[in-house]
């Protein structure tokens, strides 16, 4: 019998009750040290008290409102936005989907609007994940997420991981943007190389075509940076944003110069629920954490002192254990083989750390976590490897 949850989903029988800074606890009390944070979303820790305070503020105002109205959160929450990046304009999402499908209406828009409607086809990489709605399905290209759901939404064109000329040779004159993660998340926190992201940023300018980069994870200050792009010196053309936005609320922002955005004008794209005076309580607390005294230097400090600690348990175990990827704390673990067994036995352990492509375990630890914690990771982490049979 089907259950009454649809079973898109197998999860764990664990259940939590409470949650502090990087710790979850389950019914039965035991605790967990949190290296998962939702995936990337509960920046600032459970329970984090500046997040607390600021939506039990709002929750005793009003809670919705439509976007027939000003909501004066969003304009403080977009005007720290375009202050700490290249974007000059925001529209508010509940997800990361939604903002990604926000961005390729904005590509599409740009190109119509300025006469050339024959350019719409946005090239990806292989290994991407923008999403689950049948654009972000479509522009992922995950043949696991597209089975049963065809026929597909056209317009996508896809091309190997780091392979330039296939990159170059796949630009034509229907061509709109490229589109990456700077960071592959759900990939297996596979990281464009410097040198080939500056290749990617001088293929779009001499082709006249968008750049666009999917900071859903590696946004809000997820890499040290409020945005994992903010390490090159060039600004992209438009950003998807959402997970760490909301510290646990759901929030999404799709980021975007005011070239790009002209053709978006009244009627063109909406939200009933898309930035929410709750949202924004939460978008404006997250982000003037995040963006508050030393925070983003310290979480680079952080992740720099985890990725030492977890480049000495790679070399103890080599043989299982191929490589440490990724900046900040947006940290992978590399196998040599299947980690199938590996997720569960950290958390058995009292490690939560999430499943990704390519053999990888993600390291998503709250950006408030601090060295003892990172410590007691790294042990659980080192042991359980030690321990690991298949
Ligand atoms: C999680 C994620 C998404 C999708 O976000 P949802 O909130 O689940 O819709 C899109 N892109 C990237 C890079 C992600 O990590």
């Amino acid at each position: 019998m089907i259950s009454s949850i649809m079973p898109t989903y197998a999860p764990s029988e664990l259940t939590f009750t409470s949650g502090q800074g990087a710790y979850l606890y389950d019914n039965n009390g035991k605790s967990y040290i949190d290296f998962s944070s939702g995936i990337a979303v509960t920046s600032l820790g459970h329970s984090h008290p500046v997040l607390t305070k600021a939506l039990k503020n709002a929750i005793d105002k009003v809670w919705h409102l439509s976007n027939l109205y000003t909501i004066e959160g969003q304009r403080q929450l977009a005007d720290k936005i375009v202050n700490n990046s290249f974007a000059e304009t925001v529209f508010f999402t509940n997800s990361g989907a939604e903002s990604i499908e926000c961005l390729i209406k904005v590509v599409r828009k740009y190109f119509n609007h300025i006469n050339k409607p024959e350019k719409y086809r946005i090239i990806t990489f292989e290994g991407a994940f923008h999403g689950r709605t049948l654009a972000a399905l479509s522009a992922g290209n995950q043949k696991k997420h597209l089975d049963g759901f065809g026929p597909h939404l056209d317009g996508f064109d896809q091309v190997s991981f780091f392979d330039i000329s296939e990159l170059k040779n796949s630009i034509s004159d229907n061509t709109a943007a490229i589109l990456l993660e700077p960071i592959q998340g759900e990939g297996g926190i596979r990281v464009f190389p410097d040198e080939f992201i500056y290749q990617v940023k001088d293929l779009t300018d001499k082709n006249e075509i968008l750049l666009c980069f999917d900071e859903v994870q590696t946004g809000i200050g997820r890499t040290g940076n409020l945005f994992a792009h903010q390490r090159w010196d060039f600004t992209p053309d438009l950003v998807a944003s959402a997970k760490g936005l909301g510290g646990g609320f759901p929030v999404g922002a799709c980021l975007s110069t005011a070239k790009v955005a002209a053709g978006m004008l009244p009627g063109t794209h909406g939200s009933t629920f898309g930035g929410n005076p709750l949202a924004m309580a939460a978008g404006n607390a997250v982000i003037d954490t995040v963006l508050g005294d030393n925070f983003l230097t310290q979480v680079t400090n952080l992740g720099a002192k985890l990725k030492i600690q977890l480049n000495k348990i790679q070399i103890k175990h080599k043989a299982k254990l191929a490589e440490i990827r990724g900046t900040g704390l947006m940290l992978g673990l590399k196998f040599n083989c299947s980690t199938e067994g590996l997720v569960d036995l950290f958390r058995k352990n009292g490690l939560l750390t999430v499943p990704a492509g390519d053999n990888v375990i993600r390291l998503l630890p709250p950006l408030v976590v601090n060295e003892i914690d990172i410590d007691k990771a790294c042990n659980i982490i080192d042991e359980s490897i030690e321990n690991w049979t298949k």
